[in-house]
């Protein structure tokens, strides 16, 4: 169609399409194998999928109480409280969200505006920044660096100001695998003592922690707690990344401008699905087991690199495995990222991508959220990469 000049100017200029899409479509068209965007690539439990027909054929198809059902939220009430021994109150500190990119959104459409400062650490998940950006906030960086990826809370400190409204954490952290300790936490709590700063916290990982370590969510540090959105993700922790549910949980104060917002962003979501999780939350073992299968996944590809040329970041949570190719080549991630792609059709994700300043280390991110003959075959063309 011929387009009309100046109808618009871009409100994010610097934006092109995520990378997840772009390595994904060039996976796709190499025929390349996918380690690149996150996601399973095995079948989720029958069980829930019985579950979310049943509900489907006794007419649960309409929408859904804005905030989510009640029963659902009762759930993640009783859950959050097993898990962590904190409450939250279904009625008004919890949501229902059509995943957790939309629950990050809302909690940012909700809480900034125009000037507002929001620290952000890097390597970060690409969604962050520009949801800043179309509320006319300004991200502020704080880089963190392989292997470590440590925070130096001094550095944070500094940054802080009169503007500073809201700084984004994210453990266990995508892409780096790495997780927030508990002097981490506690350092950030000392931090935003005294400030009117809102912590936004993508746990959506939480269930994905490997090494008998303890995921420390923000709701366990009452000063956190209570100036804290968490962010959570079904599809994360059931294997179903397309049916984009999640939820977000507050203090009430908070939670009443999310909702204002979310009602005019999604309204609601899907109903039959939210039925589904209701009854599957009952069973807790469909979580508390997760750190484990994905351990077994992250021990079995490691193991299965452990002679190739790339170094092996260690991962602490989530699905992801770092590993810098700074023993094979020179070349900038993007680029060795689309050559492993189209010469050895295997795509991952440049790390370089999720840092503001150019930083390249070397480093690409692999997703092992996969069948063991995906990783095995995986390893093989890693094995011959030198
Ligand atoms: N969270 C997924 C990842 O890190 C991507 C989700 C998406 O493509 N939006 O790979």
């Amino acid at each position: 169609m011929k387009e009309y000049p100046n109808l618009i100017k871009s409100k994010l200029p610097q934006v092109g399409t995520t990378i997840f899409t772009v390595m994904s479509q060039l996976a796709n068209e190499q025929n390349a194998l996918n380690l690149s965007q996150g996601f399973p690539d095995f079948k989720g439990d029958d069980k829930l999928f019985n579950l979310v027909a049943d509900a489907m054929h006794q007419g649960l198809n309409q929408y859904a109480p804005m905030a989510g059902l009640m029963s659902l939220r009762e759930q993640i009430a009783k859950k959050t409280f097993n898990l962590y021994g904190v409450d939250y109150h279904p009625d008004t500190e919890i949501t229902i969200t059509a995943g957790g990119t939309q629950a990050i959104y809302t909690a940012i459409a909700a809480t900034i505006t125009e000037g507002d400062e929001v620290i952000i650490f890097t390597p970060a998940y690409d969604c962050y920044d520009p949801a800043v950006e179309l509320n006319g906030g300004k991200s502020v960086y704080v880089q963190l660096l392989a292997p470590e990826y440590a925070v130096d809370w001094n550095q944070v400190k500094k940054l802080i100001n009169q503007r500073t409204k809201m700084i984004i954490i994210n453990t266990p952290h995508n892409p780096t695998g790495k997780i927030l300790s508990k002097n981490d936490l506690l350092a950030l709590e000392k931090i935003v003592s005294n400030t009117d700063i809102i912590i936004l916290s993508d746990e959506v990982y939480e269930h994905i922690i490997f090494d008998k370590q303890k995921h420390q969510s923000v709701c366990k540090f009452p000063k956190l707690a209570e100036r804290s959105f968490i962010i959570s993700s079904f599809g994360k922790t059931f294997h179903n990344t397309g049916w984009k549910m999640g939820y977000c949980l507050a203090p009430s104060n908070l939670m009443k401008e999310f909702r204002k917002a979310h009602q005019f962003i999604v309204f609601s979501v899907n109903t039959p699905i939210q039925h589904a999780l209701v009854e599957y939350l009952k069973n807790e073992n469909n979580y508390l087991e997760l750190g484990n299968f994905y351990q077994q996944k992250r021990d079995f590809f490691v193991d299965s690199i452990k002679d190739s040329k790339f170094e092996i970041i260690p991962s602490k949570g989530t699905y992801f495995q770092l590993l810098s190719y700074r023993n094979i080549s020179n070349e900038k991630d993007t680029e060795f990222a689309i050559r492993l792609t189209k010469e050895y059709k295997l795509a991952s994700i440049p790390v370089s991508v999720f840092y503001q300043k150019n930083i390249d280390e070397k480093i690409l991110r692999f997703c092992f959220a996969k069948k063991e003959e995906t990783l095995e075959r995986a390893a093989e063309i890693l094995n011959k990469v030198v």
